[in-house]
């Protein structure tokens, strides 16, 4: 196969009174990359490069470097391709929009291979086995930077309350904006809300040193948290090590981490038990595949980190469907040996509304797409409602 035709989408929208919070920004928008590769037999694939930093620096990556090398290569197969952008852009790439940019083009690329032999990514990736995921529901954010303890611990109870009465079993919600006291209450009127037998999990967003996250991570293991996400920054691998030691809840981390050379070195300096690489973010469909098989030589679990639109969501279900147990047991038991899949509740229509078909949560699991390619298709009137910037690049042979 071989591609002619390669189209940036900058996509944002404003969130007004549904702006949040995490430990390290406010999100007043929400904002994607797509990238839609056409081949020379008029094939379509979809990707999405990125997750909270702008989008425009990926696009520019796309552009002004690797459209060109892309739309030149006599071979599109994503493997291929893979080799030949990321080994053309080492000196300078590694980390960071570079990355981005290669994953969104191997996305779109697995997207590509799958039309063209009418077969999902899952089934082309090693099969699936399983045709729905468990998902589980990322909310309780912060609404304001500050606290008022009454305000906010009611209104964190109702919305986690209400995303239980929407069916979720498993929950995550975020720590590190305020200090590890006021959290800790955060953390107690969300377990008190939703009783003892929910599944809960917590991300800190790299906001602590590593003395504050034992602190926090002991409030979350006297509360019955299942995993404690990001609790240091992601360079800081001898924090990380210091936290697992210490703590006996699981520690998850990696959706700030790129390609199997930067989990090699996390995964070896004992950093987590739950790698947790972005599809968008660590280079695409193929790079997660070589970045599963290290982790599975550690007997490490992989949960996807999802935030992006429904292509992304997409993405992330592909390669859910195809992981293995980790490790195999005769009964898969949800996030302790079968993967699960993240379910952003916060409010973006780059999800929501940019795909025709909508993801729905069924006794707790979402279903993975069963068409070909990512199985799902994009619809043209919301990117052109959303889009604010891209271009169009086209092979001069064409
Ligand atoms: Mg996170």
């Amino acid at each position: 196969m071989k591609i002619e035709r390669v189209e940036t989408f900058v996509l944002r929208t404003p969130l007004g009174a549904d702006t949040f919070y995490s430990s390290q920004a406010q999100f007043p928008e929400r904002t994607s990359l797509l990238v839609r590769l056409t081949t020379t037999d008029g094939v379509v694939g979809w990707g999405e490069g990125g997750q909270y930093g702008p989008p425009e620096p990926v696009q520019s990556c796309i552009d002004d470097v690797l459209a060109g090398r892309l739309v030149a290569a006599p071979d599109a197969s994503p493997g291929v391709i893979w080799d030949l952008l990321y080994s053309t852009t080492r000196d300078y790439g590694q980390k960071g929009p570079y990355i981005e940019a290669i994953s969104a083009i191997d996305i779109a690329l697995w997207d590509i291979m799958g039309k063209t032999l009418n077969t999902s990514v899952s089934t082309l990736i090693g099969g699936r086995f399983r045709k729905s995921v468990k998902a589980y529901g990322t909310g309780g954010y912060y609404s304001s930077a500050g606290f008022v303890p009454g305000r906010d611990l009611d209104e964190l109870s109702d919305t986690v309350s209400g995303y239980a009465a929407d069916g979720f079993g498993m929950l995550k919600i975020k720590v590190g904006l305020l200090d590890v006291r006021d959290d800790a209450r955060r953390v107690i009127a969300v377990r008190e809300a939703l009783g003892d037998d929910f599944t809960l999990l917590a991300d800190a967003n790299h906001a602590y040193n590593s003395s504050s996250a034992i602190a926090m991570g002991r409030v979350l293991e006297d509360h019955g948290f299942q995993f404690f996400e990001e609790p240091v920054p992601p360079e800081d691998r001898q924090g990380y090590a210091r936290v697992r030691s210490r703590l006996d809840i699981p520690i998850a981390g990696g959706e700030a981490e790129y390609t199997r050379y930067g989990f090699r070195d996390f995964i070896a300096g004992g950093c987590v038990d739950i790698i947790q690489p972005d599809i968008c973010v660590c280079g695409g469909i193929s790079e997660v595949q070589r970045i599963v098989a290290l982790a599975s030589t550690h007997n490490l679990r992989t949960i996807p980190h999802v935030w992006g639109s429904g292509i992304a969501l997409a993405a992330a279900l592909q390669v859910c469907a195809a992981l293995p147990l980790a490790p195999y047991t005769h009964v898969p038991r949800p996030l302790q040996n079968e993967p699960v899949v993240e379910f952003d509740r916060t409010r973006n229509p780059l999800r929501d509304d940019l795909l025709t078909s909508e993801f729905e949560l069924v006794d707790g699991y979402v279903r993975v797409p069963a068409g070909a390619g990512l199985g799902v298709d994009v619809d043209p009137a919301v990117v052109e409602r959303y889009r604010v910037g891209g271009s169009d690049i086209r092979s001069t042979a064409a």
